[in-house]
Protein backbone atom coordinates (compact mmCIF):
# COMPACT_ATOMS: atom_id res chain seq x y z
CA UNK A 1 0.00 0.00 0.00
CA UNK A 2 1.29 3.49 -0.50
CA UNK A 3 1.36 5.18 2.67
CA UNK A 4 2.17 8.78 3.85
CA UNK A 5 4.39 8.57 6.94
CA UNK A 6 4.23 12.01 9.28
CA UNK A 7 6.09 12.97 11.91
CA UNK A 8 9.06 11.00 10.72
CA UNK A 9 11.98 10.35 13.03
CA UNK A 10 15.44 9.04 12.24
CA UNK A 11 14.16 6.06 14.43
CA UNK A 12 11.10 5.84 13.07
CA UNK A 13 12.03 5.59 9.43
CA UNK A 14 15.02 2.86 11.11
CA UNK A 15 12.44 0.85 12.61
CA UNK A 16 9.61 0.96 10.15
CA UNK A 17 12.25 0.20 7.16
CA UNK A 18 13.65 -2.80 9.14
CA UNK A 19 9.81 -4.38 9.32
CA UNK A 20 9.65 -3.06 5.83
CA UNK A 21 11.00 -5.77 4.25
CA UNK A 22 8.52 -8.69 4.74
CA UNK A 23 5.62 -6.30 4.15
CA UNK A 24 6.64 -4.21 0.89
CA UNK A 25 4.56 -1.57 1.45
CA UNK A 26 5.46 1.89 -0.61
CA UNK A 27 6.75 4.08 2.68
CA UNK A 28 7.31 7.80 1.96
CA UNK A 29 8.47 9.57 4.76
CA UNK A 30 7.32 13.39 6.15
CA UNK A 31 9.03 15.28 8.61
CA UNK A 32 6.39 17.60 9.50
CA UNK A 33 3.52 16.80 11.65
CA UNK A 34 0.48 16.01 10.38
CA UNK A 35 -1.94 19.05 10.49
CA UNK A 36 -4.50 21.18 8.48
CA UNK A 37 -1.78 23.10 6.42
CA UNK A 38 0.16 19.49 5.83
CA UNK A 39 -2.79 17.08 4.87
CA UNK A 40 -2.05 18.00 1.24
CA UNK A 41 0.74 16.15 1.48
CA UNK A 42 -1.31 13.16 2.05
CA UNK A 43 -2.81 13.72 -1.40
CA UNK A 44 -3.12 10.34 -3.40
CA UNK A 45 -2.32 8.01 -0.34
CA UNK A 46 -4.82 5.36 1.00
CA UNK A 47 -2.49 4.79 3.77
CA UNK A 48 -1.26 7.27 6.45
CA UNK A 49 0.65 6.63 9.49
CA UNK A 50 0.64 9.28 12.45
CA UNK A 51 1.67 9.37 15.96
CA UNK A 52 0.40 11.18 19.19
CA UNK A 53 0.97 14.72 18.64
CA UNK A 54 -0.43 14.46 14.51
CA UNK A 55 -3.90 16.37 14.28
CA UNK A 56 -6.45 14.01 13.61
CA UNK A 57 -9.43 16.50 14.07
CA UNK A 58 -12.44 16.90 11.92
CA UNK A 59 -11.33 19.63 9.30
CA UNK A 60 -7.69 17.28 8.55
CA UNK A 61 -9.96 14.03 8.14
CA UNK A 62 -11.87 15.81 5.73
CA UNK A 63 -8.57 16.86 3.54
CA UNK A 64 -7.73 13.16 3.88
CA UNK A 65 -10.47 11.84 3.14
CA UNK A 66 -11.22 14.24 -0.16
CA UNK A 67 -7.80 13.30 -0.95
CA UNK A 68 -8.30 9.36 -0.66
CA UNK A 69 -6.88 8.04 2.25
CA UNK A 70 -9.25 5.43 3.54
CA UNK A 71 -6.77 3.76 6.53
CA UNK A 72 -5.21 5.77 9.68
CA UNK A 73 -2.36 3.75 11.25
CA UNK A 74 -1.50 5.11 14.72
CA UNK A 75 1.84 4.19 15.61
CA UNK A 76 0.89 4.59 19.21
CA UNK A 77 -1.68 3.03 21.94
CA UNK A 78 -3.56 6.58 22.68
CA UNK A 79 -6.27 7.76 20.22
CA UNK A 80 -7.19 11.41 22.21
CA UNK A 81 -5.67 13.21 18.89
CA UNK A 82 -7.80 11.39 16.60
CA UNK A 83 -11.74 12.24 15.88
CA UNK A 84 -12.95 8.75 15.98
CA UNK A 85 -16.79 10.26 14.81
CA UNK A 86 -15.76 12.23 12.03
CA UNK A 87 -12.98 9.31 11.21
CA UNK A 88 -16.24 7.05 10.44
CA UNK A 89 -18.42 9.11 9.31
CA UNK A 90 -15.86 9.93 6.38
CA UNK A 91 -15.36 6.03 6.00
CA UNK A 92 -11.87 6.15 7.54
CA UNK A 93 -10.58 3.06 9.58
CA UNK A 94 -8.20 3.81 12.41
CA UNK A 95 -5.48 1.25 13.75
CA UNK A 96 -3.54 2.10 16.49
CA UNK A 97 -1.23 -0.59 18.25
CA UNK A 98 -2.34 -0.89 21.57
CA UNK A 99 0.20 -2.81 23.44
CA UNK A 100 3.96 -2.42 21.62
CA UNK A 101 5.88 -2.80 25.05
CA UNK A 102 3.84 -2.10 28.34
CA UNK A 103 7.17 -2.91 29.88
CA UNK A 104 9.00 0.22 28.49
CA UNK A 105 6.44 2.37 29.78
CA UNK A 106 6.24 0.91 33.08
CA UNK A 107 10.14 1.20 33.60
CA UNK A 108 10.54 4.54 32.69
CA UNK A 109 7.76 5.68 35.37
CA UNK A 110 9.94 4.01 38.16
CA UNK A 111 12.89 5.48 36.77
CA UNK A 112 11.60 9.11 36.95
CA UNK A 113 9.65 7.90 40.20
CA UNK A 114 13.47 7.21 41.63
CA UNK A 115 14.89 10.36 39.55
CA UNK A 116 12.37 12.19 41.38
CA UNK A 117 12.20 11.42 45.08
CA UNK A 118 15.95 10.25 45.32
CA UNK A 119 16.97 13.93 43.17
CA UNK A 120 19.26 11.68 40.57
CA UNK A 121 19.29 14.62 38.11
CA UNK A 122 20.26 17.57 40.72
CA UNK A 123 22.86 14.94 42.14
CA UNK A 124 24.41 14.42 38.59
CA UNK A 125 24.30 18.20 37.72
CA UNK A 126 26.26 19.06 41.24
CA UNK A 127 28.72 16.06 40.40
CA UNK A 128 29.71 17.18 37.14
CA UNK A 129 30.44 20.62 38.58
CA UNK A 130 32.85 18.99 41.16
CA UNK A 131 30.29 19.46 44.01
CA UNK A 132 29.91 16.82 46.52
CA UNK A 133 28.23 18.02 48.60
CA UNK A 134 24.80 16.37 49.56
CA UNK A 135 22.84 18.74 51.39
CA UNK A 136 19.50 19.00 49.90
CA UNK A 137 19.69 15.41 48.46
CA UNK A 138 17.66 13.47 50.95
CA UNK A 139 14.86 11.44 49.52
CA UNK A 140 13.03 8.95 50.99
CA UNK A 141 12.55 4.61 50.73
CA UNK A 142 10.44 3.95 48.31
CA UNK A 143 10.12 0.47 50.74
CA UNK A 144 6.47 0.74 52.64
CA UNK A 145 5.73 3.97 51.35
CA UNK A 146 2.14 4.43 49.78
CA UNK A 147 1.32 4.96 45.75
CA UNK A 148 -1.65 5.46 44.27
CA UNK A 149 -2.05 4.06 40.56
CA UNK A 150 -4.72 5.64 38.33
CA UNK A 151 -5.72 3.21 35.72
CA UNK A 152 -4.61 -0.27 36.09
CA UNK A 153 -4.81 -1.48 32.76
CA UNK A 154 -1.39 -2.58 30.70
CA UNK A 155 0.69 -0.06 32.14
CA UNK A 156 -0.25 0.72 35.24
CA UNK A 157 -0.53 -3.03 36.41
CA UNK A 158 3.41 -3.39 35.41
CA UNK A 159 3.70 -0.76 37.62
CA UNK A 160 1.89 -1.22 40.55
CA UNK A 161 3.38 -5.47 40.76
CA UNK A 162 6.80 -3.98 40.66
CA UNK A 163 5.95 -1.24 43.26
CA UNK A 164 4.48 -3.80 45.31
CA UNK A 165 6.32 -6.79 44.90
CA UNK A 166 9.71 -5.45 44.03
CA UNK A 167 9.63 -2.69 46.58
CA UNK A 168 7.29 -3.24 48.86
CA UNK A 169 5.46 -0.15 48.81
CA UNK A 170 1.60 -0.19 50.07
CA UNK A 171 -0.11 0.08 46.84
CA UNK A 172 -3.47 1.71 46.33
CA UNK A 173 -5.41 1.73 42.91
CA UNK A 174 -8.27 2.75 41.18
CA UNK A 175 -9.61 1.98 37.91
CA UNK A 176 -13.41 1.72 36.67
CA UNK A 177 -12.44 -2.43 35.80
CA UNK A 178 -10.45 -3.66 39.00
CA UNK A 179 -7.64 -6.27 38.31
CA UNK A 180 -8.56 -9.43 40.49
CA UNK A 181 -4.80 -11.03 39.89
CA UNK A 182 -3.77 -7.14 41.40
CA UNK A 183 -5.69 -7.65 44.28
CA UNK A 184 -4.58 -10.76 44.80
CA UNK A 185 -0.98 -9.36 45.15
CA UNK A 186 -2.11 -7.13 47.70
CA UNK A 187 -3.31 -3.87 45.61
CA UNK A 188 -6.01 -2.25 47.40
CA UNK A 189 -8.60 -1.00 45.14
CA UNK A 190 -10.16 2.78 46.36
CA UNK A 191 -12.19 5.45 45.76
CA UNK A 192 -10.24 8.22 43.42
CA UNK A 193 -10.26 10.61 46.77
CA UNK A 194 -9.02 7.93 48.93
CA UNK A 195 -6.38 7.28 46.78
CA UNK A 196 -5.19 11.33 46.92
CA UNK A 197 -5.87 11.75 50.49
CA UNK A 198 -3.53 8.52 51.42
CA UNK A 199 -0.85 8.37 48.81
CA UNK A 200 2.54 9.77 48.94
CA UNK A 201 3.33 9.36 45.47
CA UNK A 202 0.57 9.06 42.73
CA UNK A 203 1.33 7.70 39.37
CA UNK A 204 -1.23 8.19 36.17
CA UNK A 205 -1.69 5.59 33.70
CA UNK A 206 -5.88 5.96 32.17
CA UNK A 207 -5.77 7.04 28.71
CA UNK A 208 -7.26 10.83 27.88
CA UNK A 209 -10.80 11.21 27.77
CA UNK A 210 -13.54 13.58 28.38
CA UNK A 211 -14.12 11.93 31.89
CA UNK A 212 -10.59 11.64 32.20
CA UNK A 213 -9.48 15.24 31.67
CA UNK A 214 -7.75 16.88 33.99
CA UNK A 215 -8.13 14.46 36.71
CA UNK A 216 -5.61 16.06 38.51
CA UNK A 217 -7.02 19.82 39.23
CA UNK A 218 -7.08 22.06 41.53
CA UNK A 219 -9.63 20.31 43.94
CA UNK A 220 -7.23 17.36 44.16
CA UNK A 221 -4.42 18.73 44.62
CA UNK A 222 -6.40 20.16 47.58
CA UNK A 223 -7.88 17.10 48.97
CA UNK A 224 -4.11 15.39 48.10
CA UNK A 225 -1.61 14.53 51.19
CA UNK A 226 0.76 17.39 52.16
CA UNK A 227 3.93 16.82 49.75
CA UNK A 228 1.98 14.59 47.20
CA UNK A 229 4.75 13.27 44.37
CA UNK A 230 2.78 12.90 40.82
CA UNK A 231 4.48 11.35 37.92
CA UNK A 232 2.57 10.85 34.61
CA UNK A 233 3.67 9.21 32.04
CA UNK A 234 0.25 8.76 30.42
CA UNK A 235 -0.90 11.93 28.65
CA UNK A 236 -0.42 15.53 29.53
CA UNK A 237 -4.29 16.50 29.64
CA UNK A 238 -4.56 14.51 32.49
CA UNK A 239 -3.30 17.34 34.45
CA UNK A 240 -4.45 21.13 35.19
CA UNK A 241 -0.81 22.55 34.24
CA UNK A 242 -2.33 26.11 36.21
CA UNK A 243 -3.46 23.81 39.12
CA UNK A 244 0.15 21.85 39.35
CA UNK A 245 2.20 25.01 39.21
CA UNK A 246 -0.15 26.38 41.84
CA UNK A 247 0.50 23.38 43.93
CA UNK A 248 3.65 23.67 43.75
CA UNK A 249 4.23 27.32 44.35
CA UNK A 250 2.41 26.89 47.88
CA UNK A 251 4.63 23.30 48.59
CA UNK A 252 1.02 21.39 48.68
CA UNK A 253 3.10 18.81 46.06
CA UNK A 254 6.40 18.03 46.94
CA UNK A 255 7.36 17.45 43.55
CA UNK A 256 6.59 16.53 39.95
CA UNK A 257 7.86 13.92 37.40
CA UNK A 258 6.36 14.41 33.82
CA UNK A 259 6.71 12.25 30.17
CA UNK A 260 3.83 14.22 28.77
CA UNK A 261 2.44 17.63 28.94
CA UNK A 262 -0.84 18.99 28.37
CA UNK A 263 0.28 21.76 25.25
CA UNK A 264 3.46 19.18 24.35
CA UNK A 265 2.21 19.20 20.52
CA UNK A 266 3.74 22.58 19.83
CA UNK A 267 7.01 21.42 21.94
CA UNK A 268 7.28 17.51 22.04
CA UNK A 269 9.85 16.18 19.59
CA UNK A 270 11.85 18.92 18.15
CA UNK A 271 14.76 20.25 19.00
CA UNK A 272 14.15 24.18 20.13
CA UNK A 273 17.23 24.11 21.76
CA UNK A 274 17.57 27.88 19.23
CA UNK A 275 14.30 29.25 19.64
CA UNK A 276 12.54 31.45 22.41
CA UNK A 277 9.76 28.88 23.77
CA UNK A 278 6.71 31.00 24.43
CA UNK A 279 4.95 28.66 26.67
CA UNK A 280 5.11 30.68 29.91
CA UNK A 281 3.57 27.65 31.66
CA UNK A 282 5.86 25.54 30.58
CA UNK A 283 8.94 27.50 31.52
CA UNK A 284 7.58 28.00 35.02
CA UNK A 285 7.35 24.38 35.54
CA UNK A 286 11.03 23.87 34.75
CA UNK A 287 12.33 26.29 37.12
CA UNK A 288 11.23 24.20 40.35
CA UNK A 289 14.10 22.23 41.82
CA UNK A 290 11.35 19.38 42.23
CA UNK A 291 10.27 18.93 38.86
CA UNK A 292 11.32 16.66 35.91
CA UNK A 293 10.52 17.04 32.61
CA UNK A 294 11.26 14.37 30.05
CA UNK A 295 10.18 15.00 25.98
CA UNK A 296 7.78 12.08 25.76
CA UNK A 297 9.95 9.17 25.58
CA UNK A 298 8.98 6.47 27.85
CA UNK A 299 7.96 4.01 25.10
CA UNK A 300 11.32 4.68 23.47
CA UNK A 301 12.77 1.14 23.37
CA UNK A 302 14.56 -1.02 20.99
CA UNK A 303 11.68 -3.84 22.00
CA UNK A 304 9.00 -1.35 21.43
CA UNK A 305 9.88 0.38 18.27
CA UNK A 306 10.20 -3.08 16.42
CA UNK A 307 7.16 -3.91 17.86
CA UNK A 308 5.39 -0.36 16.82
CA UNK A 309 6.94 -0.62 13.49
CA UNK A 310 5.58 -4.78 12.78
CA UNK A 311 1.83 -3.83 14.47
CA UNK A 312 1.60 -0.78 12.26
CA UNK A 313 2.59 -2.61 9.03
CA UNK A 314 0.61 -5.62 9.79
CA UNK A 315 -2.21 -3.86 9.94
CA UNK A 316 -1.72 -1.96 6.99
CA UNK A 317 -0.98 -5.84 4.89
CA UNK A 318 -4.74 -7.04 6.44
CA UNK A 319 -6.49 -3.60 5.27
CA UNK A 320 -4.77 -4.26 1.92
CA UNK A 321 -5.42 -7.51 1.52
CA UNK A 322 -9.06 -7.48 2.76
CA UNK A 323 -8.82 -9.12 6.61
CA UNK A 324 -10.28 -7.73 9.44
CA UNK A 325 -8.22 -5.41 11.04
CA UNK A 326 -7.81 -6.87 14.69
CA UNK A 327 -6.30 -3.29 15.73
CA UNK A 328 -8.78 -1.08 14.58
CA UNK A 329 -10.21 2.10 16.60
CA UNK A 330 -14.04 2.40 17.23
CA UNK A 331 -15.77 4.87 18.46
CA UNK A 332 -17.59 2.69 21.08
CA UNK A 333 -14.14 1.22 22.39
CA UNK A 334 -13.08 4.45 23.87
CA UNK A 335 -16.25 5.33 25.63
CA UNK A 336 -15.77 4.53 29.12
CA UNK A 337 -17.22 0.68 30.37
CA UNK A 338 -19.38 0.52 33.05
P1 LIG B 1 -4.87 0.35 28.90
O1 LIG B 1 -6.06 0.65 28.06
O2 LIG B 1 -4.34 -1.04 28.97
O3 LIG B 1 -5.19 0.81 30.42
C1 LIG B 1 -5.87 1.98 30.75
C2 LIG B 1 -6.64 1.70 32.05
O4 LIG B 1 -7.23 2.93 32.48
C3 LIG B 1 -7.77 0.68 31.88
O5 LIG B 1 -7.66 -0.33 32.87
C4 LIG B 1 -9.03 1.52 32.07
O6 LIG B 1 -10.10 0.78 32.65
C5 LIG B 1 -8.51 2.61 33.00
N1 LIG B 1 -9.36 3.78 33.07
C6 LIG B 1 -10.14 4.33 32.10
N2 LIG B 1 -10.80 5.39 32.59
C7 LIG B 1 -10.42 5.52 33.89
C8 LIG B 1 -10.77 6.41 34.93
N3 LIG B 1 -11.67 7.39 34.73
N4 LIG B 1 -10.18 6.26 36.15
C9 LIG B 1 -9.30 5.25 36.37
N5 LIG B 1 -8.95 4.36 35.42
C10 LIG B 1 -9.51 4.50 34.20
O7 LIG B 1 -3.75 1.37 28.46
P2 LIG B 1 -2.16 1.25 28.67
O8 LIG B 1 -1.56 0.48 27.54
O9 LIG B 1 -1.89 0.80 30.06
O10 LIG B 1 -1.73 2.76 28.49
C11 LIG B 1 -2.11 3.76 29.43
C12 LIG B 1 -1.87 5.12 28.85
O11 LIG B 1 -0.44 5.32 28.75
C13 LIG B 1 -2.36 5.28 27.41
O12 LIG B 1 -3.70 5.70 27.38
C14 LIG B 1 -1.43 6.30 26.82
O13 LIG B 1 -2.07 7.56 26.92
C15 LIG B 1 -0.22 6.26 27.73
N6 LIG B 1 1.03 5.90 27.02
C16 LIG B 1 2.10 6.73 27.15
C17 LIG B 1 3.31 6.41 26.52
C18 LIG B 1 4.55 7.29 26.65
O14 LIG B 1 5.50 7.11 25.89
N7 LIG B 1 4.62 8.21 27.61
C19 LIG B 1 3.40 5.24 25.76
C20 LIG B 1 2.28 4.40 25.67
C21 LIG B 1 1.09 4.73 26.32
Amino acid sequence: MRVAVFGTKTYDRRFLDAANAAHGHDLTFFEPRLEEATAVLAEGFPGLCAFVNDVLDAPVLEKLASGGTRLVALRCAGTNNVDLAAAERLGIAVVRVPAYSPHAVAEFTIGLMLALDRQIPRAWARVRENNFALDGLIGRNLHERTVGVIGTGRIGALVARALRLGFGCEVLASDIVPDAALEAAGVRYVKPGVLLASADIVTLHCPLTPETRHIVDAAAIEAARPGLMIVNTSRGGLIDTAAMIAGLKSRKLGGVALDVYEQEADLFFEDLSSEIVQDDLFQRLLTFPNVIVTGHQAFLTEEALAAIAETTLASLSDAEAGRPLRNQVRLEHVRPRG
